[in-house]
C-alpha cells in the first residue's frame, strides 16, 4: 500500500478554549492529507503536512469546469476519551462513486481508510470534549489538470482537512420552518444529484438565499422534470411520518444517498416500522398535512444528524407538521444515532470504529 509521509508541525496552534464558540467549519487542526494522481502513475506522494494553503495552475480544471467531489464526516469523543469514526468505509464508497460519476481517480478503500485513521490519530487532541461536539472531517478531491481544454482529469488530487465543530443544537432540538421550491431545482435524474460534488451546491444557492430572506431554514427540493416529486431538504435527506408509516423519497439517481438515511432506515426498520421508499408528490404530503395525517418530517445528515421540520411552505401558505413541535421518532432517532455515536448506548449494528494508533 502507499506509503503516507508525516511531516509534523513545528509551529501547533492554540486549541480554542471555549467550545461553545466553536461553530462549523471556522477553524481547522494543525495537519491536512494530500495525494497526487497523475494518469498512467496513479496515486502518488501521499503526505499528511502542516496546514496551509494549496497551491495550484490558475488553469487547473476545477476552478473552470467544477471537477470537485467532496465528503463529510465525523469523529466522536467517548467518555473513555476513545476516538471513535461512523460508518467510515460508507463515506468512502459513496467518494468513489462520486469520483466515478465526476471522471475523477477512485482511491483504493482500505488505503483512504488508513489516511483518515492516521490523520485522526495525529489530532485527536482537537476532538473537542463538551457534549455534542465532534472533529468535522472533510475529504475532497479535484481535477489539478493545468490545460483548459474540456475532457476528463488526468490530474487530481485528493485533501483531507479537519475542523472542529460545536454542538448543532446549543439548545435542544429545534423544529424548523422550510420553504418547498418550486422554481430553481438542484438536480436531474441522469446529472450529478447522487454525486456528493461541489456544483450541485452551487446550483442550490440562489433557493436557499432567497428562501431565507423570507425567514426558511432551508428549501425542500423537487424533481427536476416535473418539479412534483419530493427529493431532499438542503444538505439533507427527508423523511416524513403520515398515517404511522415512514415515507422517503425513493434513491432515483437525483437524491443524494446519505449515510444517515440509510442509518435512520435501519433502525426505523429494527423498530418494526413500515419504511416506505418511494416517489411522494407534493401534493400527497400538501393533503397529509391538510388532513392531519402529517405526523412527523424531519431531515437527516451528518451535521445535524436529525433535523425536526416544524413548517412547510407551499406556494405561499405555511402548513404545520403534526403539532409544530418534535415528533416522538425523531426524538428517538436523534437519542439513538447520538447515542451510538457518542458511545452512550451499544453499538449494536457495528457502526463504529475506533480509531487506534497505526502510526506508532
Ligand atoms: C451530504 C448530503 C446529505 C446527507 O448525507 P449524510 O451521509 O447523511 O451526511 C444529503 N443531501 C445532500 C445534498 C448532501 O450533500
Amino acid at each position: 500500500m502507499l506509503e503516507i509521509r508525516l511531516t509534523r508541525t513545528t509551529t501547533p496552534k492554540e486549541k480554542p478554549q471555549d467550545e461553545s464558540a466553536l461553530g462549523f467549519g471556522k477553524i481547522f487542526t494543525d495537519h491536512m492529507f494530500l495525494a497526487d494522481y497523475t494518469e498512467g502513475e496513479g496515486w502518488h506522494d501521499a503526505r499528511i503536512v502542516p496546514y496551509g494553503p494549496l497551491s495550484l495552475s490558475p488553469a487547473a480544471s476545477v476552478l473552470h469546469y467544477g471537477t470537485e467531489i467532496f465528503e463529510g464526516m465525523k469523529a466522536y469523543r467517548t467518555a473513555s476519551g476513545e476516538i471513535r469514526l461512523f460508518r467510515s468505509m460508507e463515506n468512502i464508497r459513496r467518494m468513489n462513486h462520486s469520483a466515478e460519476r465526476l471522471c475523477l481517480p477512485e482511491v483504493d478503500e482500505a488505503f483512504m481508510l488508513r489516511a483518515l485513521d492516521m490523520l485522526v490519530d495525529l489530532e485527536r487532541d482537537w476532538v473537542p470534549h463538551s457534549v455534542g461536539t465532534s472533529l468535522y472531517i472533510r475529504p475532497f478531491m479535484f481535477g489539478a489538470d493545468p490545460h483548459l481544454g474540456v475532457h476528463a482529469v488526468h490530474a487530481a488530487t485528493l485533501c483531507i482537512i479537519c475542523s472542529p465543530v460545536g454542538a448543532y443544537y446549543a439548545e435542544g432540538i429545534n423544529p424548523v420552518k422550510i420553504a418547498i421550491e418550486h422554481e430553481d431545482v438542484r438536480a436531474v435524474r441522469g446529472g450529478t444529484g447522487y454525486a456528493k460534488c461541489g456544483g450541485n451546491y452551487a446550483a442550490s444557492l440562489r433557493a436557499g438565499k432567497r428562501a431565507e430572506e423570507k425567514g426558511y431554514t432551508q428549501v425542500l427540493w423537487l424533481d427536476g422534470v416535473e418539479r412534483k416529486y419530493i427529493e431532499e431538504v438542503g444538505s439533507m435527506n427527508v423523511m416524513f411520518k403520515i398515517a404511522g408509516k415512514i415515507v422517503t423519497p425513493a434513491l432515483t439517481g437525483s437524491v443524494l444517498p446519505g449515510i444517515t438515511r440509510k442509518s435512520c432506515i435501519e433502525l426505523l426498520r429494527s423498530w418494526g416500522y413500515e419504511v416506505e421508499e418511494r416517489l411522494l408528490s407534493v401534493g400527497e404530503l400538501i393533503g397529509a398535512a391538510e388532513d392531519r395525517t402529517l405526523e412527523e418530517a424531519w431531515g437527516t445528515g451528518t451535521a445535524a444528524v436529525v433535523s425536526p421540520i416544524g413548517t412547510l411552505a407551499y406556494e405561499g401558505q405555511e402548513h404545520t407538521v403534526g403539532d409544530g413541535g418534535i415528533g416522538a421518532v425523531t426524538q428517538k432517532l436523534y437519542d439513538t444515532l447520538t447515542g451510538i455515536q457518542w458511545g452512550t448506548l451499544p453499538d449494536t449494528f457495528g457502526w463504529c470504529h475506533t480509531v487506534e494508533k497505526p502510526c506508532d
